[in-house]
């Protein structure tokens, strides 16, 4: 591979304010920094994005019941927890309301009845008071980089970049496991989960939320609660922000059904150095990309003569973990109705014996609707995704089974797409991008930091902090702070 000729911009350099910006990716991260740079007087934005609608890994779906109800179901994210200022911002901003999400309930791993695990009942108090004392003072101690919008210096603490697992065992915190299950059970916890990753999703401040929730007198004084809900979902919100981008530019910002098929940068040109291809047949020049995916598929839009060995080397090291979502609707089980929300499958669980393959989450959005969504991810949502026939009847057996035996349901039916209703299942291939603890330790951020602004080039997105929708929004307004 030849290292670029080319010499690359200062990474810190400020753009003029009408230099026209082409941001790639109608996902959250690409939406928040259209909105930081239009709030920061930029006049000449574009943003690009492939699917019909804005939203990226927030998908919401309207669905209707055997009864006939039609109410909007989340195949992708859905909870704005208590410590989410900028997406609580962005709901002030374009007026959507939220509501409380009802509590969370934590299957049991063992026997047969469902049994569900309060983090503050499951273990005795006293070592749970000890345990939450310590997980505090530590992440005041940490308290800077755990708020940082970025990853940068993480990599200088060993406390920080050990994973969950170890961090549970060296400071005796297994007594938390229930409250890292109940805001973490997406991520898959005891495999590469950096602690740093677990005081983002848990922070402190959150800790205290829901142990103030606990205490009669403290408990009404909270203005936001432990988690909420977009009442016109998720999506809904970005729509809203797209449609708000549209309107405070003078010509319109966002388009969608716009797939960037090529990127070629021409560092000899002063302005227009960069030339998007969309749809393999439109080309179009700006000054300066933001790219708002993983920065892993740079590699598939660019010529790899265009990009150093730097950059090759860098964009290579993101990982995935799939995840795979689908609606189910519940039959005769009226009288014994589901709570709200079950997340299970952390730790790999038994049953009869036999470790069992189970799934992550199910959530029931509605009390007044019996459609749940249940989510897998890794090898299981593989499985769905493979259609392999033989292995997906074995899946739903197991399936079948926990929903008799743990959960009392016995009989569901699975959502089936209709013309009406197209989308009802959605597997997810580039869910948690993330690079290894190791990665993490050699410094990958700090790296990855010293390429924004090279060849007026930037990234945001979930890739350089962590998967969700707060940490996004947030890198997007450091980003913009920073080199705009
Ligand atoms: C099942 C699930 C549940 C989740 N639950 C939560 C939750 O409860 N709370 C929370 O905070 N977060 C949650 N998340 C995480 C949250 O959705 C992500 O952190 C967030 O969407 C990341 O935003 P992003 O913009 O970086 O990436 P994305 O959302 O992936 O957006 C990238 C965008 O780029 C577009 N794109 C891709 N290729 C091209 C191309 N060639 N040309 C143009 N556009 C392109 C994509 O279509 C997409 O719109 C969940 C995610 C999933 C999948």
């Amino acid at each position: 591979m030849v290292e670029s000729k080319r010499k690359g911009t200062p990474a810190n350099i400020k753009h003029k304010k009408d230099a026209r910006i082409c941001i790639i990716g109608g996902g959250p991260a690409g939406l928040t920094s259209a909105l930081y740079l239009n709030q920061k007087g930029f006049t000449n934005i574009t943003l690009l994005e492939k699917e019909e609608s804005v939203g990226g890994k927030a998908l919401t779906v309207d669905l209707e019941d055997s009864s006939g109800i039609i109410k909007n179901y989340e195949l992708g994210a859905e909870y704005i927890t208590y410590t989410y200022d900028h997406i609580f911002y962005l709901c002030k901003l374009l007026n959507e309301s939220t509501s409380t999400a009802s509590s969370i309930k934590i299957i049991n791993k063992t026997g047969k009845t469902p049994r569900f695990l309060d983090p503050m009942k499951v273990e005795p108090f006293f070592p749970i008071f000890i345990a939450v004392i310590k997980y505090l003072l530590i992440g005041f101690w940490y308290r800077k980089l755990i708020n940082a919008p970025n990853n940068l210096g993480i990599k200088d603490h060993k406390l920080l970049t050990m994973s969950l697992k170890d961090f549970m065992d060296k400071y005796k915190l297994k007594y938390l496991k229930a409250f890292f299950l109940n805001v973490g059970f997406g991520y898959n916890l005891d495999r590469e989960f950096p602690v740093i990753f677990v005081y983002r999703m848990l922070k402190p401040r959150l800790m205290l939320r829901i142990l103030g929730s606990k205490i009669p007198i403290v408990k009404n004084l909270f203005k936001r609660p432990i988690a909420a809900i977009a009442e016109d979902g998720t999506q809904g919100l970005y729509k809203k922000l797209a449609a708000y981008l549209n309107r405070s530019q003078k010509e319109q910002m966002v388009f969608t059904n716009q797939k960037v098929t090529k990127i070629s940068r021409d560092n000899q040109k002063k302005t227009g150095s960069i030339t998007i291809t969309i749809n393999d047949n439109k080309e179009q020049e700006f000054d300066v990309l933001i790219f708002g995916l993983p920065p892993v598929f740079m590699l598939k839009m660019m010529e790899h003569e265009q990009l150093s060995e730097k950059e090759i080397s860098l964009f290579s090291k993101f990982k995935f973990h799939p995840y795979y979502v689908s609606m189910f609707e519940t039959i005769h089980h009226e009288s014994n109705p589901l709570p709200k929300y079950y997340y299970n499958n952390i730790f790999p669980d038994t049953l009869n014996g036999k470790t069992q393959p189970e799934p992550v989450q199910f959530t029931k959005r509605w009390d007044d609707t019996n459609l749940i969504a249940r989510g897998y991810n890794w090898e299981l949502a593989k499985i769905f995704d493979s259609n392999d026939p033989e292995k997906l009847k074995n899946i739903e057996d197991v399936f079948k089974t926990f929903m008799k035996e743990r959960m009392e349901v016995p009989e569901y039916k699975l959502m089936e797409s209709s013309k009406i209703y197209p989308i009802v299942d959605k597997y997810w291939d580039t869910y948690f991008p993330h690079v290894s603890i190791e990665d993490l330790r050699n410094g990958f951020y700090e790296e990855f930091e010293s390429l924004q602004g090279k060849d007026n080039t930037y990234f945001v997105g979930s890739s350089l902090t962590f998967e969700m929708m707060e940490t996004t929004a947030a890198y997007s307004e450091y980003l913009v702070e920073r080199y705009f």
